[in-house]
């Protein structure tokens, strides 16, 4: 499963990675946010309301759930099982909580923390996305100081650089192809990106 701060290109991986290898699904998780122009029910997300949310983790039907920008987002436990029966690898695009509640209840899940190659790369893809205010970019770069924070619970480290460069590292991963976590540095990129969100916070432009 992917994870990473937002803007770090992680939706953009999997789905490239699921376009190119037939032994990929991508997981659609339910969410109680708006669809964004050009997203699709039942591609994208399932667009949900919160009674229905609430409604399928009474159920029992969600293998994870977080609140992600004040919004609830859900992994359905059904695109696991279906892929399972399949013989396929599920993708699932989720947060750093996600990543944390699925490590406990499926101990063999891989987890990938996709990270940003640099803060400027970072900030103009975050800008370039043009799909959120500039409220919402602050509340975003937020809780990516708080993901930032978790990536030693992740198994890999992948360094989005390039899109098809990384979607084979994924790749790779999955099939058992790579050893060792990541690349050499990470601490100190995570401790440099980490300082310029704050700097960039405390003097919003
Ligand atoms: P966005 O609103 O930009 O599509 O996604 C916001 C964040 O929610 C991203 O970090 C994304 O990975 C995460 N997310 C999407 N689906 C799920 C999910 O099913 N569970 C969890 N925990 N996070 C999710």
């Amino acid at each position: 499963m992917l994870s990473a701060p937002t803007g770090a290109g992680k939706t953009t991986i999997a789905r490239r990675l699921i376009e190119r290898e037939p032994d990929f699904v991508f997981s659609v998780s339910a969410t109680t946010r708006a669809p964004r122009a050009g997203e699709q029910q039942g591609v994208d997300y399932e667009f949900v309301n919160e009674p229905t949310f609430r409604e399928m983790i009474e159920r029992g039907e969600l293998a994870e759930w977080a609140r992600v920008h004040d919004r609830w987002y859900g992994t359905p436990i059904r695109n696991l099982s279906e892929a399972a029966e399949r013989g396929q690898f599920a993708l699932l695009d989720i947060d750093v909580q996600g990543a944390s509640q699925i490590r406990h209840r499926i101990p063999d899940a891989i987890l990938v923390f996709i990270m940003p190659p640099s803060l400027d790369v970072w900030i103009d893809r975050l800008r370039a996305r043009g799909t959120e205010d500039a409220d919402e970019v602050q509340r975003r770069l937020r809780s990516a100081l708080d993901e930032l924070a978790c990536i030693d619970e992740f198994d890999f480290v992948v360094v989005n650089a390039d899109l098809e460069a990384s979607v084979d590292q994924v790749g790779e991963i999955a099939r058992g192809q790579v050893n060792g976590r990541g690349p050499v540095g990470v601490q100190e990129r995570v401790a440099a990106l980490r300082a310029g969100v704050a700097a960039l916070l405390d003097a919003p432009d």
